[in-house]
């Protein structure tokens, strides 16, 4: 990837990430509301604690999105980005198109 991609692609992360802190603001604000006393009927609190579990494992995997995107935003400052952690090889441009956040090459991602 040239520099001029890369800036393309820094800033399609940057709108990302502030989509996704927005999701996970609106996540927090549904799990706060766990904080009022369950409902009495049995059948209502069964789904209440699902909905909890659904709202857990999105904010579970919006953080992880948002971590993987400040991860390549920092290799990216770095003039780290595309190329692999491990054997420090170029990633090819096609694994990164497919994986912008892809820390290392194919072979070392085996
Ligand atoms: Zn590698």
């Amino acid at each position: 990837m040239n520099n001029e991609e890369i800036l393309v692609l820094s800033q399609e992360l940057n709108n990302r990430k502030t989509e996704l802190m927005l999701e996970l603001k609106n996540l927090n604000s549904d799990r706060h509301r766990e904080n009022k006393p369950l409902d009495k009927d049995f059948s209502e609190q069964a789904v209440e604690r699902e909905n909890d579990e659904v709202v857990d494992r999105l904010h579970e995997k919006v953080s992880q999105q948002i971590q993987q995107i400040n991860e390549a935003l920092e290799r990216i400052k770095q003039n780290q980005f595309g190329f692999c952690s491990i054997c420090n090889e170029p990633i090819p441009d096609k694994r990164l198109q497919i994986v912008p956040f892809a820390k290392t090459c194919v072979k070392c991602a085996d």
